[in-house]
């Protein structure tokens, strides 16, 4: 049997409007959850004497997960016909921002959750607003608790236009709107009598629709380095250069440039892990590989083709970020920007303007960028970075930024600026 492809979601929306329950319905409509933990749930609900909710299997699952390890973020997998999916719930803005920007599993594609008698909220505008600065395309709305408002598609529709109307000032096209009940799981893996209006697709089968192959022909090789492993064979001293595949693709022979050294080797031999050498390896891969000269880099830079489009190197950048630290971001702090394997000191040199991600309103006098706000700035970093610009690569041109060891904000590259002062 052919391997599944895997497909990492992130499901958000406003606190309570039922992402909880809409993932416990996913897996348990899709005989995702493990051997009688369906039943375990509702036998513990039974006991205490409360009613039983979808939401509580998930709450079930985090605390299995937790066990030993510490996780801020639930991952659940469920499969399809076509493929595996991992979702991931992002609890709060921090954990959205982490599943967005680094991790394993980063998402490729996001489910907005809308609660049909609340309508659009705050969240549900700042959610889209971050989606659409990472450059995040594929997003289907669920209009939820469908049930509250008794089906009614007039409700449904006045929701689907006043955010689709936000999302178009974001550049979001939603793939769909989908009228939900994560409770009586309408429309989720099967079409619902209840709104018998409605003749699109089933979460399950927009799922299914989003685009999750990455062509590795398409665009520029890039791997951040992640670490070096110096190893000896035959007498000789080698070294493996590590990291995880980003966009694009290699091959035994090909002449790798590393950025910003601006360092050249051949590649000699691609080491997978657990495998056997292999003649080629592409995007998404965690791999390895070995290269005809000796020459010394270090982790943070980033390996590409000659002759295939370069990526920037410099340390003073036009970013576009938004801010979640208790604290506001100033003029003067240090703080960390963390970009693919590389983390580096930077400071704001200058705050362009300060937008306010829910109602679009733009501010050009602000010094500091308060908690919640948006931020176009000039950044200054204490040396040249390699990335690539959001609308060139944007995996390679998303961050974090660090305040006191903790994740704090995050955003994209817009322009590479030239630097002439030394970091002071
Ligand atoms: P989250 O904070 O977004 O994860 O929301 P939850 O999934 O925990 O749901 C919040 C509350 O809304 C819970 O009490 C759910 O039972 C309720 N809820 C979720 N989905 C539905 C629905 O489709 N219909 C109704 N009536 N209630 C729902």
């Amino acid at each position: 049997e052919r391997q599944k492809e895997d497909l990492s979601i992130v499901i958000a929306g406003h606190v309570d409007h039922g992402k909880s329950t809409i993932i416990g319905r996913l897996l348990a409509d899709t005989d995702s959850l493990p051997e009688g933990k369906l039943q375990q749930v509702k036998e513990t609900c039974r006991r205490n004497s409360k009613p039983f909710e979808y939401a509580f299997l998930l709450d079930a699952l985090k605390d299995e997960q937790s066990q030993g390890i510490t996780i801020d973020s639930a991952r659940c997998f469920f499969e399809t016909d076509k493929r595996r999916y991992i979702i991931i719930d992002a609890p709060g803005h921090i954990e959205f921002l982490k599943n967005m920007v680094t991790g394993a599993a980063r998402a490729e594609a996001s489910l907005l959750v809308i609660d049909a008698d609340e309508g659009v909220r705050e969240n549900s505008r700042r959610h889209g607003y971050m989606l659409s600065m990472l450059g995040i395309k594929q997003v289907a709305v669920l209009i939820n608790k469908m049930d509250l408002v008794g089906y009614n598609q007039q409700i449904f529709q006045e929701i689907v236009e006043e955010y689709t109307e936000f999302l178009h000032q974001i550049n979001i096209k939603p793939i769909s709107f989908i009228p939900v009940s994560g409770m009586r799981g309408d429309n989720i893996a099967n079409l619902s009598k209840r709104t018998k209006w409605y003749q699109g697709e089933t979460i399950l089968e927009v799922l299914d629709s989003f685009n999750g192959e990455k062509l590795p022909g398409d665009k520029p090789f890039r791997m951040p380095i992640q670490d070096i492993y110096k190893f000896t064979k035959g007498g000789d001293d080698r070294r493996i250069i590590a990291g995880t595949i980003e966009s694009g693709q290699i091959k035994i022979g090909d002449e790798i440039v590393f950025y910003p050294s601006g360092k050249r080797g051949k590649v000699k031999s691609i080491e997978a892990f657990n495998e056997d050498p292999k003649e080629s390896v592409s995007v998404g891969y965690a791999t390895g590989f070995t290269l005809e000269e000796q020459i010394y880099i270090t982790r943070g830079e980033v390996a590409t083709l000659a002759g295939q489009s370069r990526p920037q190197a410099t340390s003073r950048i036009k970013v576009n970020l938004f801010w979640l630290g208790k604290n506001s971001m100033k003029k003067q702090k240090d703080y960390y920007l963390k970009l693919g394997t590389t983390k580096v000191k930077a400071k704001i040199e200058k705050v362009v303007r300060v937008i306010d991600a829910s109602k679009l309103s733009q501010n050009e006098d602000k010094n500091e960028i308060e908690r919640h706000d948006v931020a176009e700035c000039i950044l200054k970093l204490e040396k040249a970075i390699a990335f690539d610009l959001i609308n060139e690569i944007a995996e390679t041109s998303r961050f974090v930024i660090i305040d006191n060891y903790e994740i704090a904000g995050g955003g994209i590259i817009q322009n590479a600026l030239e630097d002439e002062e030394n970091w002071v």
